[in-house]
This record gives structure tokens, sequence and C-alpha cells, in this order.
């Protein structure tokens, strides 16, 4: 309680040093992004001439991160901040609200609407953060961004910016359709995946999976006992091969659920390492988006073939 008291105190104190109003830029020179998969976005949509910074590497949690001092820094004195939305950033939601003045915020979530959104079932009113996973989605969202940043800008940086959106979102749509010939490999009946935490609720809407997850949405929330027991019963009826461990949440919560598979008789492996929510290491092609998501492609349908 008093850590996050004096957590609070300093955010206030480092926020309320510079309150001059926000104005148009017209020269953007550095945006703060909290996910890689906006990073790389945005990275896509400004060109080499504009600093973006990410603030949640590989293997981070963005449901359970916290800023730092120097992501403080950052934020303060970044010209635009791009973050996700609907809860996604679980912890910095007292941070965005105190920026909002004095900041351009762009919102990626924002670009969808509320149709598209997947609600989220534990909490009456909340949506499914996840919208990365259908690449369609994404895509939109990433022109949502897009467009936003070239109203920010001066006219020959928005010429750049909505040219660069225009050939990044392309190859989004063209990622979009070779996922669906690959997962088309698949037969119907195999389309169950099963995963660490409940991610990959857009994948399942838009590529025709059913998906479950031990832990919820997000990762604060606690699973227990009954949660490994369900899930284990609902492998061994659905005789599924292969369940997956996500490079932002611990294996340890997944092994117990392929024990209490074997001690019934019923052999599950871990089908491989998804990149949920962060992707991999810089310079690895899983460290892009797009990379990414090839790769989670292919180690579902490899896992469950
Ligand atoms: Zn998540």
């Amino acid at each position: 309680m008093k850590t996050k008291l004096i957590y609070s105190l300093f955010i206030l104190a480092l926020l309320s040093c510079k309150v001059e109003d926000k104005q148009a830029s017209t020269s953007i020179k550095t945006i703060v992004c909290t996910t890689g998969m906006l990073g790389d976005a945005v990275e896509h949509i400004v060109g080499p001439n504009v600093e973006v910074i990410t603030l949640m590497g590989p293997g981070v949690d963005p449901h359970l991160y916290k800023a730092t001092q120097g992501d403080l820094k950052s934020l303060t004195n970044a010209d635009v901040i791009v973050y996700n939305g609907l809860h996604l950033e679980g912890k910095m939601g007292e941070i965005f609200e105190k920026l909002e003045k004095q900041k351009h915020i762009i919102v990626a979530a924002e670009g969808l609407t509320e149709e598209e959104y997947i609600n989220n079932t534990e909490f009456q009113g909340a949506q499914d953060p996840h919208i990365w996973f259908d690449v369609a989605l994404w895509s939109k969202a990433v022109q949502h961004i897009g467009t936003e940043l070239a109203q920010l800008s001066s006219d020959s940086l928005a010429i750049t910016f909505k040219t660069n959106t225009k050939s990044y979102t392309a190859q989004l749509l063209q990622l979009n359709t070779s996922v669906q010939q690959e997962v088309n490999k698949l037969d119907s009946s195999k389309r169950i995946l099963i995963t660490a935490h409940d991610a990959f609720g857009y994948f399942g809407r838009a590529y025709n999976f059913k998906v479950r997850g031990l832990q919820g949405i997000s990762t604060t929330s606690e699973y227990g006992l009954k949660d490994v027991s369900d899930l284990v019963n609902y492998i061994v009826h659905n005789e599924i091969k292969a369940v997956f461990v996500e490079s932002s949440v611990s294996e340890k919560s997944l092994q117990a659920v392929v024990e209490g598979c074997l001690q019934k008789g019923h052999q599950v492996k871990i089908g491989g390492q998804l990149y949920s929510d962060a992707m991999g290491d810089a310079e690895t092609v899983e460290g892009t988006y797009i990379g990414m998501v090839q790769h989670n492609v292919k180690t579902i349908v490899e896992g469950l073939q």
C-alpha cells in the first residue's frame, strides 16, 4: 500500500514538471510505444528519421508491466505516445490519464469498431485487448495509427507516413491470406488451441479455432486446481495432442496440465512456444510482428497435425 502511494506520488511529481499544453506537432521527433507489436508498426509508418522507443521488450507481460523511472522520462519527453488500449496495459492507466492533457496520444484499439471487439467474459463491459492476433483487424489498427500520425504532422511528413502506412497494411493483408492458407492444412476437428492464458480469442474467431487458456484474458487473474482439472478433462475428452506455452507467461502452469493428462493416461505434448503478448528477440525474424505471426501459425499447425 505504502509503495503504491509512493509510486503514485512519484508519477504525479514527474508528470507535473512539464505542464505546457499540447500543440499541433509539425515536427514529430520521438514516439513512445508500449508493446513491441506497436513499436514495429510505428517504425514501418514513420521510417528512419523519427525515433521510436518501445517500452516493453521481448518476454515482457503487458498485463503486469509497471512503468519504470526511465519509461516515465521517455513518456514525458515524447511528442506522441501510442498504446494498445482495452486495458492491455493494465498498470499504466493512471499514467495515460495524467498525460492525456499534455501529450498527443494514439490508442490502437480505437481503429476498430465496437462490433469488432470480443467481449471479456470475466469482466462485464470489458473487451479482450489482444487485437493483434487477427491480422486483418490489426491492419485496421495500424491504418488508424498511420492516419492519426499523418494528421499531427507537417505536410511533407504526412505524405511519407501515408505512403508507408499503405505499403505496410498491404503487407499485413497479404500475411492474413497466408495465415488462412496455412491453417487450412489443419482439419477443422483439430483446430483447438490451448495456451497458458486467454490471448488467442481474436485468432480463434478469425481462423476458426476453438481456444482455451488456463488463465483468463489477463495474467493478473489467478488460476486454481479446478481450472487445471477442468482443462485436463477437456484435453482428454477432445483427444488434443498439443498445448502451447507462451514467451511472456511462465511455463510452470501448463506443465501441471500436461502431468494431469498423463495421470489420466492421455499423452499431450508441449507443441512449442508462441509469441503471445510480446515479440521475439530483436534482430531475429520473430522480433517483428510479421515474423511472430508466421512463427505462431507454423508452430500451431505442426503441433496439432
Ligand atoms: Zn495477454
